[in-house]
């Protein structure tokens, strides 16, 4: 098996990659408070982990090379709580445009964008929208907790999806860094378990809160039950998402055109 991590190779070997027409895998994560139990890079760690077992998986059916994680992500509302680097919107922007600019210059032209943090979800709609027309490439963005489904949410016992610092990345930080999770008082952790309205008004509105509104101590989820078992599982599902998406030809195929002879208009990508 070949070696997936960018920083791993050799320049000829990243221009060997593109013009094979391999994938890149872009992670986007963040450093952020994760309770008093887990270390403040887990959404770097576990998006690094399941972007490389996804290379790994898909690689025999078509190449693949994931960068380094870009770890400064948008995380202003774990900032109550300390430990928590963010960055303004307009930096993210900015910071994942000039990437994917570098990933095109240098002949790439299907870039996933693998998300392991919520609060970058919404800005990596806006980026890929924005991106699209203009950038040279066809952009996915995905989040490995939505891609994955009920494929991760089955293996847990004490909530219903992945939540934060909770049964699902206390597990799966339990594989990938045992040494730094605390397991001293896992039990007494649990916190923000109906977190529903945490980003709510009305019946189907938005309003931004804080983490705080939900949980005293940053956990939302019960860690109670975490365990490095239930951890390699949910691993390989999110991993097994990814690479299902990156080598369905779905993914990156052209939209399809619909207009008839003679209908008006402009191309979908500029230049
Ligand atoms: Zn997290």
């Amino acid at each position: 098996m070949a070696d997936v991590e960018w920083q791993r190779l050799k320049a000829q070997e990243v221009r060997a990659l593109a013009e094979a027409n391999a994938v890149v895998i872009l992670p986007i994560a963040s450093i952020e408070q994760h309770g008093p139990h887990l270390p403040t890079m887990t959404d770097t760690r576990l998006g690094h982990e399941i972007a490389v077992r996804a290379a790994r998986k898909a690689y025999p059916k078509r190449p693949v090379v994931v960068t380094p994680v870009v770890w400064s992500g948008l995380s202003e509302h774990h900032m109550p709580f300390g430990g928590t680097l963010t960055v303004s919107h307009a930096t993210f922007r900015a910071l994942v445009g000039d990437l994917v600019a570098a990933l095109v210059r240098q002949g790439f032209r299907d870039i996933l964008i693998s998300n392991s943090h919520g609060g970058n979800m919404i800005a990596m709609q806006q980026i890929c929208d924005e991106l699209a027309v203009d950038c040279g490439a066809t952009l996915v963005g995905t989040t490995y907790v939505t891609e994955a489904g009920e494929d991760l949410s089955r293996h847990l016992e004490d909530q219903k999806g992945v939540m934060h610092a909770c049964e699902a990345e206390t597990s799966m930080m339990m594989v990938c860094e045992p040494a730094l999770v605390d397991t001293s008082d896992l039990a007494g952790l649990a916190q923000g378990m109906d977190g529903g309205r945490f980003l709510a008004a009305g019946k189907a509105s938005y309003r931004w809160r804080p983490f705080a509104a939900i949980t005293a101590n940053g956990v939302a989820g019960n860690p109670a039950r975490s365990t490095a078992a239930k951890g390699e599982a949910m691993l390989e599902a999110g991993a097994e998402a990814l690479a299902a998406l990156i080598v369905n030809p779905e993914t990156w195929a052209a939209p399809a055109d619909l207009r008839g002879a003679g209908t008006g208009g402009v191309d979908f990508r500029r230049g």
